[in-house]
C-alpha cells in the first residue's frame, strides 16, 4: 500500500485553539486540565462560547503555532502530499483566516492551495488516505469510512502520559509502522537526539528474519561438537575449509530421519555414542548440514561468476 495522502488536521494539531479559547472565553482551566472534549460546557452554553471567540478580533488568525507544527509537517511531506483540512466555524472570517494563518505561519507556500475546509472529514475517507487528527469523533468516522485515522494525542483525547509528553513521536512512530509494511521509497526518520537515519523497506531485516533462540541453541550445539577424537578443539569456523556437498547430503537425510522418528513419537539414537537424541539436537544436526551445503554451493556459485 502506497499512502495516497495525508490530511492534516490544524486546530489542535498545528494551531493551539484550546489555549487561545480559553482566554477569550475566560475559562479558567489551561491546555494540561482540559481533558475533555467540550470543555466548556460546565462553564457556559455552547452559543456563548462561540460568541466570545467572534468578540474577540483575530482570534484565528493570531493561534500560536504549537512548537512541533512545522516538523510534524515536514515529516508528512516526506511521505505523502499534505492536504491541511480543517472545519472552520460558523463565522465566516474563519475560514479565511485559516488559510493565512497557514501560509504565515510557513506551512503552506504562497501559492500554494493544499486545504480542504469541511466539517465532513470522512467523506475524504479511503484506505490510502491517512487523517491526522484531535477529535475523536472525527477520527472515528473517518475508519469507518475505510480511511487510516491516527489519533494526535491531547489531554482532551488521551491519559497515556507517553504520548503526551512527545505527540510528535507517536504520530511519527505510527505512520512509519503503516509505511513498513509497505514498500515506499526511502524516507527520512528522526530521533530525539537530532541524529537522522534513512528508511529503507528494501534493507534486509536480520533482526526480524532471525531468531535468537535458534542461534542461540545451535552456537551450543556446535561448542559441544568441537572437541575431537583426541582431545583437541577445532576452530569455530573449520567446517568453512569445505567439506563435500555429498557428504552434507548424506548426513543431511540422517539427521531428519532421526527428526521424523522424533516428530513421530519415536525414539532416535546417536550413532556415535548411542544417547537418546533430542528434537532440539536432531534440528541443530540439520540446520548445521543445510548451512554447509549452502555454503559449499554459494562459494561454488560465486567461483562460477568470476
Ligand atoms: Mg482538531
Amino acid at each position: 500500500m502506497k499512502i495516497e495522502a495525508i490530511y492534516l488536521d490544524m486546530d489542535g494539531v498545528l494551531a493551539d485553539f484550546v489555549t487561545a479559547s480559553l482566554g477569550a472565553a475566560c475559562i479558567p482551566l489551561t491546555h494540561k486540565t482540559v481533558t475533555e472534549w467540550d470543555y466548556f460546557q460546565q462553564y457556559m452554553s455552547e452559543k456563548e462560547f462561540w460568541s466570545r471567540i467572534d468578540k474577540c478580533e483575530g482570534f484565528w488568525f493570531n493561534l500560536k503555532q504549537y512548537e512541533w507544527a512545522g516538523q510534524l509537517a515536514n515529516f508528512c511531506r516526506n511521505i505523502a502530499p499534505v492536504i491541511y483540512c480543517s472545519s472552520p466555524s460558523l463565522n465566516p472570517d474563519c475560514a479565511s483566516a485559516k488559510i493565512q494563518w497557514l501560509r504565515e505561519n510557513g506551512l503552506m507556500g504562497w501559492n500554494e492551495n493544499n486545504y480542504i475546509l469541511t466539517k465532513y472529514k470522512d467523506h475524504l475517507a479511503s484506505p490510502t488516505r491517512v487523517l491526522i487528527d484531535d477529535s475523536p469523533h472525527n477520527l472515528q468516522a473517518f475508519a469507518a469510512a475505510g480511511g487510516i485515522a491516527i489519533q494526535f494525542p491531547q489531554p482532551w483525547n488521551t491519559n497515556i502520559q507517553s504520548q503526551l509528553d512527545d505527540p510528535f513521536k507517536h504520530v511519527q512512530d505510527h505512520l512509519i509502522n503503516i509505511i513498513e509494511k509497505d514498500e515506499q521509497p526511502a524516507i527520512i526518520r528522526s530521533f530525539d537526539t537530532g541524529a537522522t537515519r534513512n528508511i529503507d523497506t528494501n534493507k534486509l531485516d536480520f533482526e526480524g528474519f532471525l531468531s535468537p533462540t535458534v542461534l542461540e541453541s545451535f552456537a551450543e550445539y556446535m561448542h559441544g561438537h568441537r572437541t575431537q577424537k583426541d582431545g583437541t578443539v577445532r576452530d569455530s569456523d573449520n567446517w568453512q575449509k569445505g567439506i563435500p556437498i555429498p557428504v552434507y547430503m548424506k548426513s543431511m537425510f540422517r539427521h531428519f530421519f532421526d527428526v521424523w522418528k522424533m516428530h513421530r513419537g519415536l525414539k532416535a539414537f546417536s550413532p556415535d555414542d548411542g544417547h537418546e537424541l533430542t528434537m532440539e539436537e536432531g534440528l541443530n544436526a540439520m540446520l548445521f548440514n543445510v548451512q554447509g551445503y549452502q555454503h559449499e554451493h554459494l562459494k561454488q556459485k560465486t567461483l562460477s561468476n568470476a
